[in-house]
């Protein structure tokens, strides 16, 4: 999300006649996009904007913004922390952007205090008409979705982002035939609870259905959704049509029962799993990927152990592991002192759950080696010669082949995993066709 909410205030500032450099000192005004959904993120935001800061030594002109949910979150008092910060700016501010920096700019010419804070949230912001600027090639994140009504106790997302606002299904579409006009061919939407979506008659399951028959979309992928909202309808459409890859994230967050009431993400384990199940059944070479929180307030070492039997039963294809992260304003945040778990032991809970995933996500793509899968090349490889991909399934492939070649689909056998990725090796065509 933030990746396309960075390209998103590049195109309006490319509209606006600024030119996007790659380098901060090259720049007049930097940005640093910033997330909120865990302490370690926003500390490394404050170490990246004190650096900056030794920019504007040099060149007093310099303009830093801090844009973003830890933008929201921590408003004033990042000017205050931070006072040659001169721009804070939350996710409903991006609208007026330019016209933000254009008052700074006026106040300096008249020396006056430049510090500027942005931090109202609209409840009807859907960021219609604000058009990305993306980077070329084969994929681009199109948001359908701003914001979350759910009310996960650990999470941050509702305060920052405020409440759930859906992007005109007819404008999205639009948006999908444009990139694909332009050569991207795999298209990810995007939103917090992004299978919620509803727009007037319009729900997730058909939104995905238009989006994967516009013409030269091949892939259609989508993040993240909310396991409650994985319905039969969403899970037919998934079955049913090619374009949808054979990928579902499902954040399970926790595998006990007490833990996930107290979580209130509004499922129980066994749901949870019935969710697994029937999108197995529907597809049943679908790769599941997770997200999972350890030592949440509260949660006791057997509830943490019945997250580990959820992981050895289930067996995810890859998971997002967390450690509790406290975001003040968040409902967990006000659990009494002695709910909350230890650092060592957090961290002890962190590394085991690991070592469990890792194991099964190894013993996964080992049964895979061999496989013949369709790879989109997506990136040059970190060795000359060689390219990476994706395949339907999501997992990564290193191969050798000419960079130029980015945006090709091609097919790859998988000959050798590191565990998480693969490496690969080209079939022919003819072979391909054969596989
Ligand atoms: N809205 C998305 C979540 C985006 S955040 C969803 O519901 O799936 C991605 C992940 O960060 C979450 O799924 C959760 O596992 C983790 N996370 C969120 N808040 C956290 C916190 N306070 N501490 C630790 N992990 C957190």
């Amino acid at each position: 999300m933030n990746i396309s909410d960075g390209e998103l205030m590049e195109g309006m500032l490319a509209e606006q006649g600024y030119e996007i450099v790659r380098r901060p000192e090259d720049a007049d005004v930097v940005l640093v996009n910033t997330c909120a959904i865990r302490e370690h993120a926003e500390t490394r935001v404050l170490g990246r904007v004190s650096q900056l800061n030794g920019l504007k030594r040099e060149r007093p002109d310099l303009v830093i913004g801090v844009t973003g949910c830890m933008a929201q979150r921590l408003g004033t008092t990042l000017l205050e922390q931070a006072p040659y910060v001169d721009l804070v700016m939350g996710p409903d501010g991006y609208r007026s952007l330019p016209e933000s920096l254009e008052r700074i700019a006026a106040r300096r010419s008249t020396r006056a205090r430049t510090q500027l804070a942005v931090l109202e949230l609209h409840p009807t912001e859907n960021y219609q008409g604000l058009e990305q600027l993306r980077s070329e090639g084969p994929v681009a994140w199109v948001p359908v979705q701003r914001g979350c009504d759910h009310r996960c106790t650990f999470c941050i997302v509702p305060y920052v982002r405020g409440p759930e606002k859906n992007r005109d299904a007819r404008e999205v579409v639009n948006e999908v035939e444009g990139l694909a006009a332009r050569g991207v061919s795999e298209v990810t939407l995007l939103g917090q609870t992004v299978n919620s979506y509803r727009s007037g008659e319009v729900d997730f399951p058909s939104l995905l259905r238009c989006v994967a028959r516009v013409a030269g979309v091949r892939r259609v992928r989508f993040t993240s959704p909310h396991p409650n909202d994985v319905t039969p309808e969403l899970v037919e459409v998934m079955a049913e049509e090619p374009a949808v890859c054979e990928h579902l994230h499902l954040p399970a967050q926790s595998g006990s029962d007490r833990t996930l009431r107290r979580m209130l993400r509004r499922y129980t384990v066994d749901e949870l799993r019935a969710k697994v199940e029937l999108v197995r059944e529907a597809i049943p070479d679908i790769a599941i990927s997770t997200d999972i929180i350890v030592a949440f307030p509260g949660e006791t070492d057997a509830e943490f152990r019945d997250t580990l039997e959820l992981m050895r039963t289930v067996r995810f294809d890859e998971a997002y592991t967390y450690k509790y992260s406290l975001r003040e304003g968040t409902p967990a945040a006000r659990l009494p002192a002695e709910d909350f778990v230890g650092a060592d032991e957090a961290q002890a809970r962190l590394e085991e759950l690991i070592e469990v995933a890792r194991g099964i996500q190894a013993e996964i793509n080992a049964a895979e080696v061999g496989r013949v899968e369709e790879v989109l090349i997506e990136n040059p490889g970190r060795q000359g010669g060689q390219v990476l991909g994706r395949t339907r399934r999501n997992k990564v492939v290193a191969f050798d082949g000419d960079t130029a070649r980015v945006g090709e689909y091609t097919r790859v056998e998988l000959r050798h995993t590191t565990g998480a990725t693969f490496v690969g090796v080209e079939v022919s065509a003819t072979a391909g066709a054969l596989a």
